[in-house]
């Protein structure tokens, strides 16, 4: 398939290469150029503008960080909906806004074009492994066509209906609960600490016994050595989708006070510096508010 990507963060860069891998022509762009150099040696074709990757009813896949990055490389001076002919598919990975996927929903099909909401679970190792879990909404005809795609960047893609905004509201329900998962990982392993259990063996107890999912095994770990540094999924877009969980549940009048306590943790860390950490540092604010040192060398 020829298939433009937009998109080369740390999701991103690792998605076109998969498509690459499985044979497929892929043309890229990124608002730094640099970090397409790679690609461009493994054959993929370099665009100076994002409209430029759009092949003509061909196939282009946006992995950006926000709503507001979203909706510029589309609607933008050099959008892709400027270039994208009739037929073509915008495949949209992001974590975004079911609003956004309504509104550009809406401008595709006025446009004789379609847009397939396929945001992911699964962090950069994941996606460099092409294991993502992909959830994926839109009008079915263009699902099934993108399908190879899809395949080539994860292990499972779950079909979820014709109204795009559903994959969204699906993906903010798992970082939900991913976000309260870490809140209470680390408050587990706080209490314990304070009363000298080390935060390694709360956390092998409770991910090897009650909670063996991978994600609060992965989150245990890191969690429990306070290794938040390289980010795998940067706590600003954390913060961000809490900020879109909130959003979505004010919508439907629905209050999610859960989600708002986290909400709080993950901004107090953004004031204290920590955007750029992985989101799992959340963590250290709990071990603050105990009184504790969140630091490596503060492992009993
Ligand atoms: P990232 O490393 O920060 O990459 C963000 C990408 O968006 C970069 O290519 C960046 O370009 C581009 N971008 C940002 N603002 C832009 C703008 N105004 N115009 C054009 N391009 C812009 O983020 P990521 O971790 O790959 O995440 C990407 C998306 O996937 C987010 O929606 C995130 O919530 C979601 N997600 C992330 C993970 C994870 O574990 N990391 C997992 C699942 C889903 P530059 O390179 O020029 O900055």
């Amino acid at each position: 398939m020829d298939i433009g990507f937009i998109g080369l963060g740390s999701m991103g860069h690792a998605m076109a290469a998969n498509l690459l891998r499985a044979g497929h022509q892929v043309s890229v762009w990124n608002r730094s150029p640099d970090k397409a150099r790679d690609l461009v040696r493994e054959g993929a074709r370099l665009a100076e503008r994002a409209c430029d990757v759009a092949p003509a009813s061909g196939i282009v896949v946006t992995m950006l960080s926000d709503d507001a990055a979203l909706r510029d490389v589309v609607q933008g001076e050099h959008g892709i909906g400027q270039r994208l002919g009739e037929g073509g598919i915008h495949v949209s990975m992001s974590t975004v806004s079911p609003q956004t996927a309504q509104d550009l929903s809406a401008l595709h099909a006025a446009r004789g074009t379609h847009y397939v909401a396929a945001p992911v679970f699964g962090r950069p190792d994941a996606a460099a492994a092409a294991k993502l879990f992909v959830l994926c909404a839109g009008p079915q005809a263009a699902r099934q066509a993108v399908q190879p795609a899809l395949e080539a960047m994860g292990q499972r893609v779950f079909e979820l209906g014709d109204d795009a905004a559903a994959a969204n509201v699906l993906k903010l329900s798992g970082n939900f609960m991913l976000m309260a998962a870490i809140e209470s990982l680390a408050e587990a392993m706080t209490l314990g600490e304070r009363y000298g259990l080390p935060r390694e063996r709360t956390a092998e107890v409770l991910t090897q016994s009650i909670f063996p999912a991978p994600a609060m095994v992965n989150y245990g770990r890191q969690i429990a050595q306070h290794s938040y540094q390289p980010a795998g999924f940067k706590l600003s877009l954390g913060l961000k989708d809490a900020d879109l969980v909130l959003g979505a549940a004010r919508k439907v009048a629905m209050p999610m006070p859960l989600a708002q306590l986290v909400q709080a943790r993950l901004l107090s860390a953004l004031a204290r510096q920590r955007g750029d950490m992985d989101w799992s540092a959340a963590a250290i604010g709990v071990s603050e508010d105990a009184g504790l040192q969140a630091t490596p060398a503060t492992r009993a």
